[in-house]
């Protein structure tokens, strides 16, 4: 047993969700997708925002892919609105974990500005759960957001990066931070094998 295999989340986390997933989808798209995951005690009843273990990661991990199949080709789509929605409830609810409280980044390059937005979602990950493992990456002139305790593919098998949920939180934090739609592309995934997943921001899109 390894501590992947272990891996909870905490119930902020999946309030965070749960909230993000209804503004998107609407009580009955969200309610018929907690079914098909076996979440249906979450019906009407979002767990509370404090600290304390909620589900398994592979349990968050098949509300994601429950949410995909709900919406087959616009599955992603969705996944990724939803992402956005869930780092929007970020700086309303918790602003202070995520270092943005007051913060002023206007005269930071947009490199800086990109770099304080990814480092404070990595670190509020890292502060409410001691078990995830996130960190940004500079290596050349791009940056990269990397999570080695991803939830989103927990358990999960693809040839190709499934995690759209992240993708959309990653991406509206960088809008938040520098006001441009940056292209945001998921490089490596562990659900087709790779040590982590990782997410390359890109050029602004035309
Ligand atoms: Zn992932």
């Amino acid at each position: 047993m390894t501590a992947r295999e272990d891996a909870t989340i905490i119930n902020s986390l999946v309030r965070q969700a749960l909230t993000s997933a209804q503004e998107v989808m609407g009580d009955n798209g969200l309610n018929a997708v907690l079914r098909t995951s076996g979440l249906e005690r979450f019906i009407g009843n979002f767990p509370p925002n404090n600290l304390e273990p909620s589900i398994q990661a592979s349990q968050y991990a098949h509300l994601n892919q429950a949410i995909e199949d709900f919406y087959g080709r616009g599955g992603k789509g969705m996944l990724r609105r939803i992402g956005k929605a869930s780092f929007q409830y970020g700086l309303r609810e918790q602003s202070a974990l995520l270092g943005v409280a007051g913060v002023a980044l206007k005269l930071l390059p947009e490199r800086q500005r990109i770099k304080f937005i990814l480092n404070g979602m990595a670190d509020a990950l890292k502060k409410s759960n001691p078990e995830v493992n996130a960190w940004i990456e500079e290596s050349g002139d791009r940056l990269a957001y990397i999570e080695a305790t991803c939830a989103i593919c927990h358990s999960r098998h693809s040839e190709t990066p499934i995690c759209y949920l992240y993708i959309g939180s990653i991406a509206e934090a960088v809008h938040w931070a520098t006001g441009k739609e940056y292209e945001i592309r998921e490089t490596h995934c562990l659900a087709k094998g790779d040590e982590y997943c990782r997410f390359e921001v890109g050029d602004v899109k035309a």
